[in-house]
């Protein structure tokens, strides 16, 4: 069986959050089967708390935030990919701010925590999203045309193209494709940052974002090239971390799905309208769970690493 999983023990992290600069404690703590992806505003009254949905989204700018129940939480994407790429089906999330802590910009540090964790296989079967059909949004035109779509496929595959006019994009590749049962996320994809360019960062400060963005917490590029001194993780880290990014955004629904991803210059914007539009779209997709091993399909035993 592939089984649900949570964490063993309850962890903490603390930090500032990249576009509030707050600084934030959150806990991480085990949940039964069937309790989802549940975030709490401890720092509220009557500490409000959702579970985490694609309907949840009410801010993709810079990040994606979720709101419910008066409670709103930004910047979920890094640490939502790090509990997708672990396969962490249900667990709460206490926070004591509005912002999940930045780190180091990548979801490295999350995946550590989990791992530090340890993580615990439950007895029910995980439920996985199976993409029926070609579900794809497109949006803007020229420059600005960018588009993303889920296909059918029996695994987990992400394909991603960015475009950026600038040098140092030049030199780096533009294209990643991962197979998620051949591939592995924590090495391939988590330790890819966030990135941004200076001549944005007045403009976003003017506006109360990024006022905890620094060189330890993202790639930031003037306009020739890369200012952090250690330079990049992987050669093609921008890639990477708009798949770490997508890997995020599109667990929302709190399950993986099963199909394959594409998408040419998407951000958490359109991704959130795609995973929108395969959800509510009743004829697009069904549940799939496996039950015994023999009825797990070779590509999917592979898909999570061992419980550690
Ligand atoms: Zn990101």
């Amino acid at each position: 069986m592939i089984g649900q999983r949570t964490v063993k023990t309850a962890v903490r992290a603390a930090g500032v959050g990249l576009h509030t600069g707050a600084r934030v404690n959150l806990t991480l703590r085990p949940a039964p089967a069937e309790t989802g992806i549940v975030i709490r505003r401890i720092d509220l009254p009557g500490q409000a708390d959702f579970i985490v949905a694609p309907e949840r989204v009410t801010d993709t700018r810079l990040c994606s935030a979720l709101e419910g129940n008066g409670a709103k939480v930004a910047t979920v994407e890094h640490l939502m990919s790090a509990l997708a790429g672990l396969g962490v089906d249900n667990v709460f999330i206490d926070i004591d701010g509005p912002e999940v802590p930045i780190l180091d910009g990548s979801a490295a540090p999350w995946v550590y925590l989990l791992q530090t964790a340890g993580i615990e296989t439950l007895d029910a079967p995980k439920r996985f999203i199976r993409v029926l059909k070609t579900v794809r949004i497109e949006e803007g035109s020229g420059d600005g045309f960018k588009w993303a779509q889920f296909a059918p496929h029996e695994g987990c595959t992400l394909s991603f193209s960015i475009d950026f006019d600038h040098p140092v994009f030049r030199q780096s590749a533009k294209e990643m494709h991962i197979d998620l049962s051949r591939q592995s996320y924590v090495t391939e994809v988590s330790r890819a940052r966030t990135f941004g360019f200076m001549n944005e960062v007045e403009y976003l400060r003017s506006h109360g974002l990024a006022l905890g963005g620094t060189l330890d917490n993202a790639i930031v590029m003037d306009e020739f090239r890369v200012l952090n001194s250690d330079g990049l993780r992987y050669a093609d880290e921008f890639v990477k971390h708009k798949v770490l990014d997508a890997v995020g955004d599109l667990y929302l629904t709190g399950h993986p799905i099963l199909g394959a991803f594409s998408a040419y210059k998407s951000g958490h914007g359109l991704n959130n309208r795609l995973l929108r539009a395969l959800t509510e779209d009743a004829s697009a997709w069904e549940w799939a769970t496996f039950d015994s091993a023999a009825k797990t399909p070779q590509a999917l035993r592979n898909l999570y690493p061992q419980a550690v």
